[in-house]
């Protein structure tokens, strides 16, 4: 048994843990050891791939490439492999993940069960969106192989399904051209938030990446910044030894107390707005440090001491956006309790294709907060009555603790996902949220 934590290190529990190595004795496996969960490389932050006292099969060991055909850019792997992997083998040769995360430290199933989003929503969709086809195997010890014409409901339930309709052995990826690993990148201070409005619909046309960082301490006027980005072709730019990604730094211990507290955030936030504004206009990045800034320092995590952190994401409706937002904001700052990292996002008009997807066609904002008990929690309730007057709802890869009834309202195809569970796949969360 190994103590197993997810990325907002809130719990740590004893786990029987199954490593998951040989692609052909995946299901043997599930079937004599179960119930459990996939695990995959634990960067959801919440509980959707814990389970407490109870068996997790770890893929990270399902980590081999299968095939890739470089003419049409359709890649076959194991589940467990990691976007970065996929990222670092095949840019080089012109192809690239059209959808990844704010890290790219994630295995292909973890994307695929939570449907992740990146900054070019707008453009691209969701992970699912790229999805040509799976193997599934089963707790009965059955493998499945779905795809979107012969078994449209199985892929509908597994895409964004939270690992709990089987665990995903392979996968296979329909990937983009690219030419240069470069980018084209604009940074934008901003105030206010009907400005980030006007410069998200504004980028939406011609800009494949848009993201803002908020500074939610900022008081009366919120102070933003606003990146976006596109590819640009090796023919626009030499390649630059000095945008090159660098080697990452590590947080090497977890301090005794949060060093993200009362103390701290004002002046962090501050200066990183400062920082990030110095780089005003236009510039070129690689895509690792645009992409995925966070991956720069490993365990970062760390940084909120031993009682964890959260991360509260919620995705509400576009007509009442702004509004919703800005009650969130005037809540937290009401509350004083302070985030250290708040991402603001519009989604594109585009419905995900999972039945539990998050991405809807709205706004979405992230926030991450110390874990400081009831003190926390209270603060959320507060948030939950926004979304869910909002009619809105939080992103289970990011949740630990979002209640039942806001779950089902932002859910409406619950029932329908239901019928599709594997009965000896449970975990912390859907025994939180579901029927077992
Ligand atoms: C710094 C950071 C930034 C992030 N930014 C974003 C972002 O911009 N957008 C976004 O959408 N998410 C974001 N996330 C969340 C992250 O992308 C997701 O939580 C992702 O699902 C994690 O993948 P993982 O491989 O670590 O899986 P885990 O966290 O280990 O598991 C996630 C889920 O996938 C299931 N699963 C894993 N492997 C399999 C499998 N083989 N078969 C079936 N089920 C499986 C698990 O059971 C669980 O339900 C971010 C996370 C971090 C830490």
């Amino acid at each position: 048994m190994k103590r197993m934590n997810a990325w907002g290190r809130l719990s740590h529990e004893l786990h029987h843990v199954q490593a998951l190595t040989d692609r052909t004795q995946v299901a043997p496996v599930l079937q004599a050891h179960q119930p459990g969960v996939a695990f995959g490389n634990g960067r959801s932050y919440g509980d959707v791939c814990l389970n407490p006292n109870g068996h997790v099969w770890h893929t990270t060991g399902l980590n081999k490439f299968i095939s890739f055909d470089e003419t049409t850019g359709r890649l076959v792997c194991e589940a467990g492999v990691l976007l970065r992997d996929i990222q670092r083998l095949l840019v080089p040769r012109g192809w690239m993940l059209p959808v990844t995360p704010g890290t790219q430290l994630i295995t292909v199933g973890g994307a695929i069960a939570n449907d992740v989003h990146g900054k070019n929503h707008h453009v691209f969709g969701s992970f699912g969106d790229h999805v040509v086809a799976l193997t599934l195997a089963k707790t009965s010890g059955e493998v499945c192989k779905l795809n979107w014409i012969q078994t449209p409901q199985a892929m509908r339930a597994t895409v964004g399904g939270l690992g709990l309709t089987g665990v995903m052995v392979s996968a296979e990826l329909q990937l983009r051209r690219v030419t240069s690993p470069w980018l084209h990148t604009q940074t934008l201070p901003y105030q206010g938030l009907s400005t980030f409005f006007e410069l998200a619909d504004g980028s939406e046309a011609e800009w494949e990446h848009t993201v803002s960082w908020v500074d939610c301490l900022s008081g009366q006027t919120l102070r933003g910044i606003f990146m976006r980005a596109n590819p640009l072709s090796d023919t626009e730019l030499a390649p630059r030894a000095d945008l090159q990604p660098k080697k990452p730094l590590s947080m090497p211990w977890v301090p005794p107390v949060s060093l993200v507290n009362g103390l701290s955030l004002k002046p962090f936030n501050w200066a990183y707005y400062q920082l990030q504004a110095m780089k005003q206009g236009d510039g070129v990045a690689h895509y690792e440090p645009f992409s995925y800034p966070l991956d720069n320092v490993l365990h970062w995590n760390r940084m909120y001491g031993p009682r964890g952190f959260y991360q509260y994401q919620s995705v509400v409706p576009r007509d009442v956006g702004l509004q919703a937002v800005q009650a969130m904001l005037d809540a937290i700052a009401d509350s004083g309790e302070g985030s250290f990292l708040a991402v603001l996002k519009t989604f594109g008009q585009r419905q995900a294709k999972g039945l539990l997807s998050f991405p809807q066609p709205g706004v979405t904002l992230a926030l991450d907060f110390p874990n400081r008990g009831a003190r926390t929690l209270k603060l959320f309730e507060r948030l939950d009555a926004i979304v869910r007057e909002a009619k809105g709802r939080l992103y289970m890869a990011k949740d630990a603790r979002m209640p039942r009834d806001l779950f089902e309202s932002g859910y409406p195809n619950l029932a329908e996902f239901l019928t599709h569970r594997d009965h000896g796949i449970s975990s912390a969360m859907s025994r939180r949220l579901m029927e077992f």
